[in-house]
């Protein structure tokens, strides 16, 4: 292929990718976008009407994880520790750990179930289809990836993709709950039922625990769909939206958006038209 085909191949892309994009949002119900990234809320605290819980985490507020750079180190340091982990059995199958990637200074924290085909494959967490759709929904709130941390709750990808079992969270739970420690975020999105029950260690329904924050520990919990939930079940997004919304004001910094609560359930699927 040529230069000039490729780059007639790549503005195509870019233009489906920023139609998907918007039709996500306004699947989703949101009427307004904004484009500026600027004194990011997420990571500065300018603006934010809300205050973090007291304590900052479990072990209280610590002043030199403050420090630039120390909240990296100690993740990298972490991930150190865990090495070629052989804990559980899942160190047979896999191609990578995959233990975490974004900004460790952010205050959101997505944690999802565990790494697919993909995320094993390239050793970083939603980089597959449903990471695609996260990285839409994280877009939907007007930030970028490197915004936020995202992690999972087990770090080695299961057999064809199977739920984690028992013992493989059990094995896997201190190393997020470090991670938690480490980031301290304000708010941490648990995308799905797994990440739900073993935040929030319970054996409810993500539909009986979204929609609203969990206190847990000293964080605070949304738990909503996880996004391959979504991807097949795409009328579930406004609902999605609502718990990210939550989110935002928590954040504060909702205002950007108005919201149509109806628009989301009566829009099409936004992947009606692909291959899952
Ligand atoms: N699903 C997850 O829960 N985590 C990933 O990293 C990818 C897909």
């Amino acid at each position: 292929m040529d230069t000039k085909t490729d780059l007639s191949k790549e503005v195509i892309d870019i233009v489906k990718d920023t139609k998907e994009y918007l039709v996500f949002l306004k699947e989703s119900g949101v009427a307004e976008v904004f484009t500026g990234h600027e004194n990011n809320p997420i990571i500065s605290k300018v603006g934010s009407e809300y205050p973090p819980l007291e304590k900052g985490g479990k072990g209280g507020f610590d002043q030199r994880l403050s420090e630039p750079g120390t909240k990296a180190r100690n993740l990298a340091e972490l991930r150190e520790r865990i090495g070629d982990c052989q804990r559980c059995k899942l160190w047979n199958g896999r191609t990578h750990i995959v233990f975490g990637t974004g900004n460790p200074d952010t205050r959101l924290l997505f944690v999802g179930e565990g790494p697919g085909e993909e995320e094993d494959r390239q050793g970083k967490p939603f980089v597959g289809r449903a990471g695609e759709l996260l990285t839409k929904m994280i877009g939907a709130m007007g930030l970028v990836r490197d915004d936020v941390y995202i992690a999972n709750v087990i770090k080695c990808r299961p057999p064809q993709n199977r739920n984690p079992e028992e013992d493989e969270i059990t094995a896997c739970r201190p190393f997020l709950e470090e991670q938690i420690e480490i980031i301290r975020p304000e708010v941490i999105c648990a995308l799905g039922t797994f990440a739900a029950h073993t935040l929030l260690k319970t054996e409810v329904k993500i539909s009986g625990l979204r929609g609203k924050i969990h206190v847990k520990d000293n964080y605070k919990i949304v738990p909503t769909f996880h996004p391959a939930y979504l991807l097949r079940n795409a009328g579930q997004k406004h609902l999605a939206w609502e718990d990210l919304q939550i989110i935002m004001k928590e954040l504060g910094f909702d205002r950007r958006f108005s919201h149509e609560t109806t628009l989301g359930a009566l829009a099409a699927p936004i992947y009606s038209g692909r291959k899952s």
